[in-house]
């Protein structure tokens, strides 16, 4: 197969791998090629100034063998349909690994919502949703936020579909506000997944966490999250970007005055803590760990060979491609794939998710426990695969999630 970079290339390279390596019944592996639906939508939108703008949004159901799918929302101008395909695909794999009773989805809008007023955004998001209706729904399809998605867009996709409804659905999407049934520990659940696999990592290697540099690309809901709780735990936060670009300070950079100096709306290349770095060169610093979490295609054939991390966890979805998956495991940099790193947003959806249907709340202790146990369950089972078969940790939990999913449809059997 020709590798073209993009995310669909990437993924559907990813199953070939797996497939190949695991033996994988052809048919079966055939199916799970192939999304199971998807739709396309027009959002046609009353501006502010009275006009009206149509936008494009997409949602992908790619497999539900396990249960009803589950995956994020994004608002981004680069969304098209093959992005938001291999992002359920990878969905799949992920609430297999964690061992989830769910499939994977994905949608998205091409749309800058930086671009949009409040009103703007709440009214295209609000059309978005009643024209998901015919997929979404507790027991059907269970959207979350994702890129340039947060609670509140989660909270009028609630509002909306419950409004249809006539009573109040909070189970029909997760990544919710408290006040309306989202989970304790919710907002910071993925980067608290990448913290658990990361610690996990530098104990599997002998690493000292103390001593360990941290670079992080992306400072939203994961890569934030992420330089907070690491440096919480004792690492350096070498280096961190957002999408203008990112500061470096060998000696660590504090999370305090970072969020500070992002809540008055400044950019991190202005930040007077370190040096200004391009997000490229970011990518390239020395470092310990480094924690793309921004998009995807960051780490490539073109600069593999520069990366100078010893570890990298992917807190982003399928920021590496194939060839620079290769160049990695050439090189023995260890690399800790999304479906695994970044699955504790999806866990804690999980329990947002059950907490709703049983109208039962927990602590955030109770959420933060559980999800360290199937972290690090989940890390303990894909290295297990890795070891045994002498495989990557990406081949690996691509293994072990696509045999869950292949179990559960031959078990099902194939209809009609
Ligand atoms: P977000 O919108 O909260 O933050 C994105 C961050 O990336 C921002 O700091 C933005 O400035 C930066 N960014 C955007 N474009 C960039 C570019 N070209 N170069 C460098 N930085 C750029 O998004 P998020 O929810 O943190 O998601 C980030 C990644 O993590 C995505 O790949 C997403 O699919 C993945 N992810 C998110 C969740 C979740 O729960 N939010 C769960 C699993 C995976």
């Amino acid at each position: 197969m020709v590798i073209t970079g993009s995310a669909w290339d990437t993924a559907l390279k990813q199953l070939d791998d797996a497939a190949r390596i695991m033996n994988l019944d052809p048919g079966v592996h055939e199916v799970l090629r192939h999304p199971r639906r998807a739709l396309e939508v027009s959002v046609p939108t009353r501006m502010d100034d009275g006009s009206i703008r149509v936008f494009q949004g997409y949602r992908v159901h790619h497999n539900t063998s396990r249960g009803p799918s589950k995956g994020g929302i994004r608002y981004h101008p680069g969304v098209d349909l093959d992005e938001v395909k291999a992002l359920a695909m990878w969905m799949t794999w992920k609430c297999a690994v964690v061992n989830i009773p769910y499939g994977g989805a994905k949608g998205g809008v091409v749309v800058d919502p930086a671009e949009l007023s409040l009103g703007e955004l709440q009214r295209m998001t609000r059309r978005y949703a009643s024209e998901l209706v015919p997929l979404i729904g507790p027991e059907k399809d269970i959207p979350a936020p994702d890129l340039g998605t947060n609670e509140q867009i989660m909270a009028w996709i609630m509002d909306t579909y419950s409004t249809r409804e006539g009573f109040s659905v909070p189970g029909v999407v997760t990544g919710k506000p408290m006040a309306i049934g989202g989970s304790a520990g919710r907002p910071m659940a993925t980067a608290r997944g990448v913290m658990y696999i990361t610690l996990a990592t530098l104990k599997h290697l002998g690493m000292s966490v103390e001593e360990s540099r941290v670079v992080v690309q992306g400072f939203g809901n994961v890569g934030g999250g992420t330089v907070q709780l690491l440096h919480d735990m004792g690492c350096r936060i070498v280096a961190v970007s957002d999408v203008a670009g990112g500061v470096y300070n060998p000696e660590g950079l504090s999370p305090q005055g970072l969020f500070a100096h992002k809540e008055k709306g400044g950019r991190l290349v202005e930040y007077e803590g370190g040096q200004a770095v391009t997000n490229p060169e970011l990518l390239e610093l020395d470092c310990d760990v480094l924690v793309p979490a921004a998009l995807e295609g960051q780490l490539t054939g073109a600069n593999a060979d520069r990366i100078k991390a010893s570890v990298i966890v992917e807190g982003a979805n399928g920021p590496t491609t194939p060839e620079a998956d290769e160049i990695f495991h050439e090189r023995g940099i260890l690399l800790v794939p999304d479906i695994l790193a970044n699955a504790g947003g999806v866990t804690v959806s999980y329990f947002e998710w059950v907490q709703d249907l049983q109208a039962f709340y927990w602590s955030e202790d109770e959420v933060n426990d559980r999800l360290r146990k199937i972290m690090e369950q989940s890390y303990v089972d894909v290295l297990a695969v890795a070891e045994d078969r002498k495989i990557t940790m990406r081949n690996a939990a691509t293994i072990l999630g696509v045999q869950r999913v292949a179990d559960a449809h031959q078990t099902r059997g194939l209809y009609p």
